[in-house]
């Protein structure tokens, strides 16, 4: 799943992130931990189906690799995602929330509140993605 941008999130002040802004957080991260563990559970019980469904000729067996494999993409996309979301629940609650994992600097209030499960400010985020 894509961050979405949150438009009505942002606030017009300041780049401090204030107790207004760290409930909005919480609750757009509860909301995506929620889609997430369903899209999770969708995708589940589409792969069992696919695995059940045992009369195929040739041609379908093909189709059903293909979908195996991208259920399979979709599911470890899920799943990482749901881990980023939790573990962004979990700064919340010991007060973590917001500081950069590498280099421990607050990171920017728009970026938070774009990418409310973001783990490094721009600038570590783009050496961490070099790496
Ligand atoms: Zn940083």
């Amino acid at each position: 799943m894509t961050a979405r941008r949150n438009r009505s999130l942002v606030a017009p002040e300041g780049n401090t992130v204030g107790d207004a802004d760290l409930r909005a957080v919480r609750t757009a991260l509860t909301a995506q931990a929620q889609e997430l563990r369903h899209e999770l559970v969708d995708i589940d019980s589409a792969l069992s189906s696919l695995r059940e469904d045992c009369e195929l000729d040739a041609a379908d067996v093909g189709v059903k690799t293909i979908s195996l494999e991208q259920l399979r993409l979709q599911q470890d996309r899920a799943g990482a995602a749901l881990s980023r979301t939790v573990a962004a629940l979990g700064r919340l609650d010991d007060h973590s929330f917001g500081r950069c994992l590498d280099c421990g600097r607050q990171v920017d209030r728009e970026r938070i509140l774009a990418v409310p499960h973001a783990e490094r400010c721009v600038r570590c985020e783009e050496a961490y993605g070099r790496l």
